[in-house]
């Protein structure tokens, strides 16, 4: 757990909700409470603490609204549905975390972002900040390209594409295509491979591969053509890729340290395999 400056100013609030009436609803209360309290100061610009409303889709709009502020913003999240991975808060708990605010003494709980950076055979240059995962597929043919870790040439890959996720992103795209569960704590990405051609002339590793801190993967495409490059919940076509960087940022997304704070596995527990006792 680490601590943000905390000084004697009103804490700046930012209220983001999604189009949903139940959100609205919760953000207008949220909003009449705070507007009066002289500890608050409700404001979309340079907040201290930014309250999303919805789901985890809502939270991944959220961080990229704010990707340029990480060091100084804090998120915590309230759920509209079931319990999300990156929300705290159900949508009947708000004045549990009103109270939370009220006590905030700056205590943050931090997991590591991906950095992505990709290069035109033009030049051109395009970087991005995910929180989830990225994914680079190529649409209308079998993408083929060099997987390179640490300047290491790996494997040729053959197939639809490749993700790379976060820790807190292993649970997303990446469990669907068969990726391991990270705990966020743990500093690394996870490079997963997307319907690989695996035969006796094409051969990759087939496995999820769980990359360290300072490690680079590198995704050298071998054909020339139009690739999709997918950010969490956002997509970009680019013609004639010459590389695609993955590395872990030196910033971090920070979250409130709530008592409501559920345990990684609990939530992993409660998303995927419930209560079931047989
Ligand atoms: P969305 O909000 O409908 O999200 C899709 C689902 O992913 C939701 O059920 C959401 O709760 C869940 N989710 C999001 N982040 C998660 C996380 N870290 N751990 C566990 N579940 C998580 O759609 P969106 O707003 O476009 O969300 C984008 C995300 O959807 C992407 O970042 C990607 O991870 C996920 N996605 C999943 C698949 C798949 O599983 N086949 C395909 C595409 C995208």
């Amino acid at each position: 757990m680490t601590q943000m400056n905390i000084t004697d100013k009103p804490i700046r609030i930012a209220i983001i909700a999604n189009g949903k009436y139940q959100s609205k609803r919760i953000a207008s209360k949220i909003f009449n409470v705070l507007r009066d309290d002289p500890d608050f100061y409700l404001s979309k610009k340079n907040p201290d603490v930014v309250i999303t409303i919805g789901g985890d889709g809502m939270l991944l709009s959220a961080f990229h609204m704010y990707e340029k502020e990480l060091d100084t913003v804090r998120f915590v999240g309230i759920h509209t549905g079931h319990l999300g991975f990156y929300t705290d808060y159900r949508d009947f708990e708000v004045d549990k975390l009103i109270d939370t605010l009220r006590q905030d003494q700056g205590d943050s709980i931090s997991y590591p972002i991906l950095k992505v950076k990709v290069t035109l055979d033009d030049g051109r240059v395009y970087r991005s900040r995910a929180l989830n995962e990225a994914t680079v597929k190529r649409i209308e043919k079998t993408m083929v390209a060099d997987v390179m870790i640490n300047k290491v040439k790996f494997e040729r890959f053959r197939g639809d594409g490749i993700l790379v996720s976060t820790p807190t992103g292993s649970t997303a795209y990446n469990k669907s295509l068969g990726g391991a569960v990270l705990h966020p704590t743990i500093e690394a990405l996870q490079m997963t491979e997307i319907s690989s051609i695996n035969n006796r002339v094409f051969r990759t590793l087939g496995s999820s591969l769980i990359i360290p801190k300072d490690d680079r993967i590198v995704l050298v495409p071998k054909r020339l053509g139009t690739y999709t490059v997918s950010i969490d919940n956002k997509t970009y076509h680019h013609k004639n890729i010459a590389k695609v960087e993955f590395y872990i940022s030196n910033h971090k997304i920070h979250f409130v340290s709530t008592p409501s704070h559920t345990s990684f596995w609990a939530r992993v527990k409660d998303a995927f395999i419930g209560d079931l006792d047989s």
